[in-house]
């Protein structure tokens, strides 16, 4: 294959900013050769989202580079260096074990993003690991993250999925994959402790500015740049966090190297939806304490956002002449999370409850919900949205109260709520149009993201495909595919996932 063919595969443009950077910001890498490299899935909408040809992506040529066999011209392959807090332990080198940067595009639009191999061999960052990645989490972030995206969620992408036609040790052997991950850079809070550990100031503020150019170019043209910069990455945060609870998503691991200073969510690992709703759910079998379960993930990000935060100061002193400034200031930046979380949130809330204005028994009015759904271990999405049907009038309820062990419960709470819509706009089939598009039908439901995972590992391809197409429209009805929307029977439930790196 000449470097010719190759050539035009991609059709965009690279430019590799990040490699530019000082060369303690990484390490060269180089992709490992696999045996047999073998497509599982190309990402078409998001090619052509990029401005990529898709038919171009399924050739061998194409292939080849998704695999690691073969290097794109203009591509430079690095492995980014970080740090990063994991369950609340400061790691002070982590790194791109398991991940090559190949570099960054220019998209039709303009938009910069990285193009990331997962699971293509070892870097200098590897330590105990081989590098490698197996076909069930490669899969998993691939239909997760799709999920995210058509849900309305900031994430980074999957733009393809090859098999190595190796096989990789595990708790037991399985087949080996690469993931082709789009995300608008893999900048971390970690990226940010790595030099803070090392008291690079020089570093971090080379990041710093970097960071901002790529994310924040507003926080440059600031009075105090970098106090802005620390507020503008909590504002996304706050709403970040906020989404990832209306959609009933648990990241599972969101340890500091796990948080994208762009506002993306990044590292699909044991990631999973909620079932019935219940505040502590946590499905990642290593958080045995629940650190990062449903409810505790707005408190996690502050968490990490205060880790951020302490990686600026000395930035921060330099912009307010002082230590005590500097504390102060960063200080008064993570006080405004609670608000800007609270804020998102509620305003999410309300459209779910199908509320067009603000009133201030809403909050306590959504929470009752959430608190009955808890007590009666109601279905989340299901409920929220059978609740669109429900707002035509009481008749549409019967199908939601069913999804609550003791249906009273929810029609308490139902009295309330139409009390409250008699001050909104007197449109129900509106309402129920507005409610159907930001309270989802389809999710990918975790027993059918497990079904599919392990059909995959069997070569069988085909639930994988079918459940793809349906979370990419998870607000329309979607006539003969009703059954994946069902919330999983006792049986089919998944308690537990693996991170299985
Ligand atoms: P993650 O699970 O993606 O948050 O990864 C945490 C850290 O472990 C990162 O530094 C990864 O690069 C590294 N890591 C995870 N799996 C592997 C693997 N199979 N080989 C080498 N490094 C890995
Ligand atoms: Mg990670």
């Amino acid at each position: 294959m000449s470097s010719a063919s190759l050539h035009n595969v991609l059709g965009l443009a690279w430019d590799n900013s990040y490699a530019r950077l000082p060369q303690r910001f990484f390490a060269p890498a180089r992709p490992a050769i696999v045996a047999a490299p073998r497509l599982l899935a190309i990402n078409d909408p998001l090619a052509r989202e990029l401005g990529m040809e898709p038919a171009a992506l399924h050739t061998p040529d194409a292939i080849a580079i998704f695999a690691g066999n073969q290097i794109a011209p203009g591509s430079e392959p690095i492995a980014l260096a970080y740090a990063g807090h994991q369950f609340g332990h400061f790691v002070p080198q982590l790194g791109d074990g398991r991940a090559i940067l190949l570099g960054e595009l220019i998209t039709r639009s303009g938009a910069r993003v990285d193009l990331q191999l997962k699971g293509s061999g070892r870097t200098a960052f590897s330590r105990r690991g081989d590098g490698r990645a197996a076909i069930g989490p490669v899969l998993r972030e691939f239909l997760v993250s799709e999920a995210m995206h058509a849900l309305g969620v900031p994430t980074t992408r999957a733009l393809a999925a090859v098999a190595t036609g190796e096989t990789v040790l595990r708790e037991r052997p399985v087949p080996g994959a690469v993931l082709t991950r789009v995300a608008a850079s893999h900048i971390r809070v970690g990226t940010f402790e790595y030099f803070a550990a090392h008291q690079d100031v020089e570093a971090l503020q080379l990041l710093a500015s970097y960071a901002m150019a790529r994310h924040y170019p507003q926080a440059r043209e600031a009075e105090q740049p970098i106090r802005t910069f620390l507020e503008l990455v909590l504002q996304r945060q706050a709403r970040l966090i906020a989404q990832w609870l209306h959609v009933g998503f648990i990241h599972g691991v969101m340890n500091t190297d796990n948080m994208a200073i762009s506002g993306e969510t990044i590292d699909y690992g044991p990631c999973a939806f909620l079932d019935a709703y219940h505040p502590e759910t946590v499905f990642s079998f290593i958080d045995q304490q629940g650190r990062y379960a449903y409810l505790q993930q707005p408190e996690i990000a502050l968490w990490n956002l205060a880790r951020f935060a302490e990686t600026l100061l000395p930035l921060l002193e330099r912009e307010t002449g002082s230590q005590a400034a500097a504390v102060d200031a960063a200080s008064r930046v993570l006080e405004g999370f609670a608000t800007a979380f609270a804020a998102a949130h509620l305003e999410g809330l309300r459209a779910k409850l199908g509320l067009t204005t603000a009133q201030e028994e809403d909050a306590a009015l959504a929470q009752d919900l959430l608190q009955a759904m808890a007590a009666n271990q109601a279905d989340y999405t299901s409920t929220f949205r059978l609740l669109a049907e429900a707002a035509l009038g009481p008749q549409h309820e019967g199908a939601l109260s069913a999804l609550f062990r003791n249906p009273a419960e929810f029609s308490a709470w139902a009295t309330r709520w139409r009390t409250r819509l008699q001050q909104e706009p007197a449109d129900p089939t509106g309402r129920a149009q507005a409610m159907r598009c930001v309270n989802p039908a389809y999710i990918p439901r975790n027993h059918l993201v497990e079904a599919a995972l392990a059909a995959a590992e069997h070569d069988n391809m085909a639930p994988f495909e079918a459940l793809l197409q349906v979370i990419r429209h998870p607000f329309a009805e979607q006539p003969g595919r009703e059954h994946y929307a069902l919330p999983a029977r006792p049986e089919q439930r998944v308690r537990h996932t693996f991170c299985g790196t």
